[in-house]
């Protein structure tokens, strides 16, 4: 009898969702890898992934259960790394894209990781604080068998926060029988967390937005900023932007869209969303109903830092922006991308422009296992250069090989991960 070996169709959608995304963009920068192409396919296939039930009980008696993910993409060079995403449509194949862009991310600004992402597929807002513990816990406990300090370290991300790590650090910890801080980074400062990591990836996609608008001639005080997004990214990115001087001009949530050509007052629609959980409903701009017409505003710079596939072949042309800054990961599609590039726009990508979480994730896991805590200066200094260099050598790459910045980002990120995995070589 002859055993037919199929391979699993998740792993081959191409062009469907997130993962589909990916493995184009792979494509696309596999002729640039020489012989290295030879191991390209380990970056299409994820190391290992971890399906969990994760059951609770909800405070009415009744006991529901959950879906969870951990996939650790890629641990050539060094352990997994990314964030733990709690939201009503996360799926394995948005996980595994999610993970492998880690993987990119973490090598293009070469800080000693893989790639590795987790989630669970819940609305946290439908549960009570007592619930989302419980099932933060089972989730960690669940997962517990294949993270760790040296393994791999999650991190926040959609939905999840300080407090979801402390719970997560503790639960692992519990479970080892001793305090261990490096299992996760994005923690409180009272249980080692670090100094600017949770304005850290505003703080990165704000700085890589200085230097694209120095190669495009801009001038950010006074440019026009549009936002999609109001959480931990976008909401920082708003505010630094417009502390040095530039006009927010537009801002999208999840719920409503509010625009306002002279700028809107950055840190009164904070409060705002701090006091009432969205934009919605701020009087300090006009609030319009259309969502396809945030894309068409007339702005200088634009920040998607919410979720993936949001630029799409239906919007890019309406685009007016001369700079793009991937604030969220995966949030522009192949062949979108190629309609910007047609049009001049620049895309900083997400594996550059909000790599600074992870950046400071590193800080934060370094601090922890020498127990000896940098100042915020040390932190946002340190943060700043690595954000340079690496803005600087894939533009200069990008700008020789003739190729976009995402091309050239991926260029740099695949030539370390396959290095890596070259040099290792295969066991047995
Ligand atoms: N979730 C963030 C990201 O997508 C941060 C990950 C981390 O710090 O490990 O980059």
């Amino acid at each position: 009898m002859t055993i037919k070996h199929e391979v699993p169709s998740y792993l081959t959608q191409h062009g469907i969702g997130p993962w589909g995304d990916y493995l184009e963009q792979i494509d696309r920068v596999t002729p640039y890898l020489g012989n290295l192409a030879r191991w390209v396919e380990t970056m299409k296939r994820p190391k290992r992934m971890l399906i969990v039930d994760v059951p609770i009980e909800r405070d009415d008696g009744t006991i529901a259960h959950f879906e969870g993910y951990r996939v650790q993409h890629n641990t050539s060079r060094g352990p997994g790394k990314g964030g733990v995403r709690f939201h009503q449509d996360v799926t394995l194949s948005e996980v595994m894209a999610l993970s492998a862009w880690m993987t990119v991310k973490n090598a293009a600004v070469n800080v000693p990781y893989g790639g590795a992402k987790g989630g669970i597929r819940v609305d946290p807002k439908t549960l009570s604080q007592g619930e989302l513990q419980r099932m933060t816990r089972r989730y960690t406990s669940e997962i517990g068998i294949i993270i760790g300090p040296n393994k791999d370290i999650p991190a926040p991300d959609v939905n999840t926060n300080e407090q979801i790590m402390a719970w997560m650090m503790d639960t692992y910890s519990m479970n080892q029988g001793s305090t261990a801080s490096g299992v996760v980074t994005g923690k409180p400062i009272s249980l080692g967390g670090s100094l600017g990591r949770r304005e850290a990836t505003g703080r990165g996609v704000f700085v890589v937005g200085c230097e694209a608008a120095v190669k495009r001639g801009l001038n950010i005080h006074g440019a026009k900023v549009a936002v999609q997004g109001f959480g931990n990214v976008g909401g920082i990115a708003a505010r630094l932007f417009s502390e040095a001087g530039a006009k927010v001009v537009a801002v999208q949530d999840h719920i409503s869209t509010v625009i306002r050509s002279s700028g809107l007052d950055v840190a009164a629609l904070q409060a705002h969303v701090n006091a009432t959980g969205s934009v919605a409903g701020f009087s300090g701009g006009e609030e319009i109903s259309d969502r396809a017409q945030f894309w068409a505003v007339d702005c200088d710079i634009l920040v998607p830092a919410a979720l993936e596939q949001q630029i799409t072949v239906e919007n890019a042309a309406s685009i007016r922006a001369k700079i793009i800054l991937e604030g969220a990961n995966g949030p522009t599609s192949p062949a979108a991308d190629d309609i910007l590039h047609e049009n001049g726009v620049l895309v900083v990508p997400d594996v550059i422009a909000n790599a600074g979480g992870v950046t400071v994730s590193y800080f934060e896991w370094v601090q922890d296992f020498s127990s000896f805590f940098w100042t915020e200066d040390e932190i946002n200094l340190r943060l700043t250069r690595i954000m340079r260099e690496a803005f600087t050598a894939v533009w200069q790459l990008a700008e020789e090989k003739k190729v976009s910045l995402r091309t050239a980002a991926f260029i740099v990120a695949c030539t370390r991960v396959l290095q890596a995995r070259e040099m290792r070589g295969l066991y047995p």
